[in-house]
């Protein structure tokens, strides 16, 4: 078998919802080719002197539907194909949730871990202006995605404002509230999972009380996420970071287990565990007893080799591009319900979306408007998609792409070609 290819993983999601439109090629051909590519090469001073040259990427997948819009990622394993298809899955998530953006990523191949603060900072300043011509509020605007955070959107802003000579918090979002970031931004992505959970099992009649949930990767995303549900009374009975998990069939207790992750701690240093409490590997909790399953880590986690093996009867997935295409059929035929990335993890990018509307207009929302307003759109798009999975009987996943696909092709049809 040869390398997994996320992007190939992509199209045949495209492919197969335009078979359930009953479009022709010609219809959706737009959509499996990216608008623009753009690979920079970036030399940066170490602190000991030397000159490291890491490389990096920008893709524009389609702007369509208006300004591109998408994650920063830091990561010694992303290449262009990652980031092609981070791009493409940012393109469908804000055409399901219907935000007037189209979809984007950017990534560079580095470990932040193994670089200081100051070597970061100038990484990421460096990065930024090898890929000014290509970002904007009006053409595309970066946000936080693994390894990356406010923090870093806060030097993506300075370095973008500082060349340009004024003032622009547009360009990026998920920025820290001080220079124009929204309330409510850091927690959104968690919190539009939590949101989905309960739509989901509301919409299957199971209560949310003692539900059982695994979630592997604890970063802003898993974290966040298994946060709320925990406070809404779901039990977490498993969780993972890239060191490892622990598991307990009656419940960890996460009120521990934040306080000793708060330090950035990883949780394979969290030695005063509960006798009841058990070390997994992310193998082992992929396939650990639970009901719910949420992967919040990376892309091609659930495979035609674990698939058969998952026990959770539902999967709602806070990472990007966790399932490939072949485990989707495996879990189909098991009856386990999916519910898709670009669904389950859009309370982001929503509120990326109202962080750039309120730079626009220059006027700022309470916490609690970006709240409400975040929950009426994804659940009325969890809405939308659950009703197409029901009148024509499809996967979840294939419903938002039908819906989202939807939208595009008719985008597309009213613009039609250049030249
Ligand atoms: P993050 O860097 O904050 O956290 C990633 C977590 O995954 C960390 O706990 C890390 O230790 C863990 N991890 C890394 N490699 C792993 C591995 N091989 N096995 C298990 N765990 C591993 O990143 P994040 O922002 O939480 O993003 C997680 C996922 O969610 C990504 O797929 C990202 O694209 C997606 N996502 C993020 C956002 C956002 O707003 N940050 C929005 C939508 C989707």
């Amino acid at each position: 078998m040869g390398k997994y290819n996320p992007y190939d993983n992509v199209v045949s999601t495209i492919t197969n919802a335009a078979r359930v439109l009953g479009l022709t090629e010609d219809d959706y051909i737009t959509e499996i080719y990216p608008e623009r590519e753009l690979k920079v090469s970036l030399p940066i001073r170490m602190d000991d002197g030397s000159v490291r040259v890491f490389e990096g990427y920008r893709v524009q997948h389609s702007s369509v539907r208006g300004p591109c819009k998408g994650g920063i990622r830091y990561h010694q394993d992303v290449d262009e194909d990652e980031a092609k298809a981070l791009a493409a899955w940012m393109t469908f998530k804000c055409a399901v949730v219907n935000i007037p953006y189209g979809g984007a990523k950017g990534a560079i191949k580095v470990n932040p871990a193994e670089l200081s603060e100051t070597e970061l900072e100038r990484l990421t300043r460096r990065f930024t202006a090898s890929i000014l011509p290509l970002i904007g509020p009006e053409r595309d605007i970066p946000a936080p995605d693994v390894n990356t955070d406010a923090r870093i959107m806060g030097w993506i802003m300075d370095t973008y404002s500082t060349i340009k000579g004024y003032n622009i918090p547009g360009v990026v979002t998920g920025k820290p509230i001080e220079i124009g970031g929204s309330l409510g931004r850091k927690e959104s992505t968690g919190r539009g999972v939590c949101i989905t959970v309960k739509e989901i099992l509301a919409k299957m009649d199971i209560p949310m009380k003692g539900i059982r949930i695994a979630v592997q990767g604890m970063g802003n995303v898993g974290s966040v996420a298994a946060k709320f549900l925990y406070e809404n009374g779901a039990s977490i009975v498993a969780v993972s970071d890239v060191s490892g998990g622990l598991y307990d069939a009656g419940g960890l207790d996460m009120d521990d287990i934040y306080k000793f992750i708060s330090g950035r701690k990883l949780l394979s240093e969290y030695k005063d565990i509960k006798n009841s409490t058990k070390r997994i590997d992310n193998a082992g909790l992929l396939v650990c007893d639970c009901d719910i399953l949420i992967p919040a880590a990376l892309e091609g986690q659930i495979t035609a080799d674990n698939a058969g093996d998952i026990r959770a009867k539902i999967i709602v997935e806070g990472a990007n591009g966790p399932t490939t295409y072949e485990a989707d059929a495996i879990l189909e035929k098991n009856n386990v319900t999916l519910v898709p990335d670009i669904l389950a993890n859009a309370g982001g990018v929503i509120v990326s979306y109202f962080e750039w509307v309120q730079n626009v207009q220059a006027m700022f929302w309470t916490e609690d408007e970006v709240n409400d307003r975040m929950f009426n759109l994804l659940k009325s798009s969890i809405d939308e998609v659950y009703d197409i999975h029901v009148e024509r009987n499809v996967t979840l996943r294939t419903a938002a792409y039908v819906s989202a696909l939807g939208r595009l092709v008719a985008a597309r049809r009213i613009r039609g070609f250049f030249p």
